[in-house]
């Protein structure tokens, strides 16, 4: 039994931002994974920096493990409190403290969602690119460097974080990084940040980078007969020159599922679903004639680029919940999601490489994902009560994530190492994973961080 003082973390926190109730430690004992849920201990929802560093010394102090908490949507186990403790839930700490519109620059806390900021940031034509589709925070989005389907053309979550102020392990509050776009002063503390998924410290003020409202949109849809084509596509429209906000990819049974869920009536047949963004509608117009072009080259079956406002919002509303259409198409059974990335060359290897896997096993699995990122989603559909059937869930997991390691990919393009993905480390990063559990080490001595994450 953990030495646990509520009442400490009452007078603290105040009463009511401290809470045992069994809603609220179930609803932070699992994030949209299938893995196993665990209750935290209590669950605090902090409103200042201060309130961090005081319940993280204590946490310190008594060696008791400290979760922090975004919205919870990871789906890699990332915010799970597998070992209980505390889970400080971030999502009061939702103020934007400042918009510097002229810098293109924004202060803000941790807890506030990137739609909620975008909104916000709108009337000032301005926007934060990433966007995973999720309604995270941007916490949780700089703790996993999330991304989405617009990273192709705007780069992650890392891409945009100029300052961070961090409540380390012992609570000794921390500012990092500077308001400048550009520096070469010292080691990038920011990025170490980025990416470590709460292990090292919580996240507490942030200063953003943004960029401009581009004027025009358009977007595309072009259907192949086979996968094999429609990547082929994906490579020749990268290297044209044009720069796509969002190149996704589908393989028939994710149209299959987002018809059922959605019905938004596409072709069932391998797609690629896109979106341009530019300065002039002349200009797009000749970058899709030129993506057209290559579509039917590759023999698509049909290219689609009138697509109005609304069409083009329900498109992308169902690619963006693919992930729920897959899980109602296979209700009652679990989703294990491989998030495999590979060099641009390497991506219809990769998605062959795939759908063999399938074939030989009989396990069900959905084809998706950023495909101008070479980041490819595929869903695995199985019962993990079911040893046999898990188990060659697990076996189609592991030989697809070590060929995309072979062919000098990453485990987790996206989602983070969480849980599920601790296995591939050392493969993945040969010695450099000692260096890593040295910063562990060094910030975090008693293990309280987020334990069980990253490192198996
Ligand atoms: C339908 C769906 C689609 C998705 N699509 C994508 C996608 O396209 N791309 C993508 O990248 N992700 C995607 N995700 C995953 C998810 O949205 C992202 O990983 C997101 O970054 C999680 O943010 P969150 O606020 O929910 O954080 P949480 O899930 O609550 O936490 C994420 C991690 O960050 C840590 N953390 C949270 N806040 C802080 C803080 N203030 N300080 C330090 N550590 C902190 C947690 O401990 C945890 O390890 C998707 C999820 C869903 C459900």
């Amino acid at each position: 039994m953990l030495q646990l003082n509520f009442d400490l973390l009452k007078f603290i926190a105040g009463p009511d931002n401290v809470s045992t109730g069994v809603f609220d430690l179930e609803s932070h004992s699992r994030d949209e994974s299938f893995h196993q849920p665990h209750l935290p201990d209590v669950v605090v929802w902090p409103q200042s920096s201060v309130q961090v560093s005081e319940i993280t010394a204590l946490a310190n102090e008594k060696k008791i493990p400290l979760i922090p908490w975004g919205a919870g949507t990871s789906v890699e186990g990332n915010p799970i409190p597998v070992n209980g403790g505390i889970v400080l839930d971030m999502q009061h700490m939702n103020k934007v403290l400042e918009i510097r519109h002229k810098d293109f620059q924004a202060d803000l806390e941790p807890g506030i969602t990137h739609r909620e900021l975008n909104k916000k940031l709108r009337g000032f034509g301005l926007f934060f690119p990433p966007d995973p589709g999720a309604p995270a925070t941007i916490g949780g989005m700089i703790a996993n460097n999330a991304k989405g389907i617009r990273t192709v053309k705007y780069g992650s979550t890392k891409d945009y974080i100029l300052k961070l102020e961090v409540v380390l392990p012992d609570g000794e509050i921390v500012k990092l990084g500077t308001n400048t776009t550009k520096s070469s002063s010292g080691y990038n503390l920011c990025q170490l940040f980025c990416g470590s998924e709460g292990t090292l410290g919580v996240i507490t003020e942030i200063t953003l980078r943004l960029v401009g409202l581009p004027p025009e949109f358009m977007a595309a849809v072009a259907t192949f007969d086979s996968v094999e084509r429609a990547t082929n596509s994906v490579f020749q429209i990268m290297i044209s020159g044009i720069e796509p906000a969002a190149l996704e990819l589908l393989d028939s049974a994710v149209l299959r599922a987002i018809n059922r869920d959605k019905r938004v009536n596409l072709k069932e047949k391998p797609t690629l679903l896109m979106e341009f963004h530019g300065a002039s509608r002349l200009v797009l117009e000749q970058d899709l004639k030129l993506v057209a072009e290559i579509c039917q080259d590759n023999s698509c079956l049909g290219f689609d680029s009138g697509i109005g406002k609304a069409r083009r919002e329900e498109l992308w509303g169902a690619r963006y919940n693919a992930f729920d259409s897959i899980k109602r198409d296979n209700l009652g059974a679990s989703v294990l999601l491989v998030d495999t990335a590979v060099p641009l060359s390497k991506l219809g290897e990769m998605v062959q490489f795939s759908q063999e896997a399938l074939r030989r096993t009989g396990v069900k699995g959905y084809i998706f994902g950023h495909a101008g990122d070479g980041n490819i989603h595929l869903n695995l559909i199985g019962n993990p009560d079911d040893k046999l059937q898990w188990g060659l869930v697990q076996r189609v997991n592991e030989e697809i994530v070590n060929h995309a390691l072979d062919l000098g990919g990453t485990a987790t393009g996206e989602h983070g190492v969480g849980v599920g993905k601790g296995k591939f480390m050392l493969k993945e990063h040969g010695s450099s994973l000692r260096l890593m559990k040295k910063v562990k080490q060094l910030l975090d001595p008693q293990g309280i961080m987020n334990p069980g994450k990253i490192f198996e």
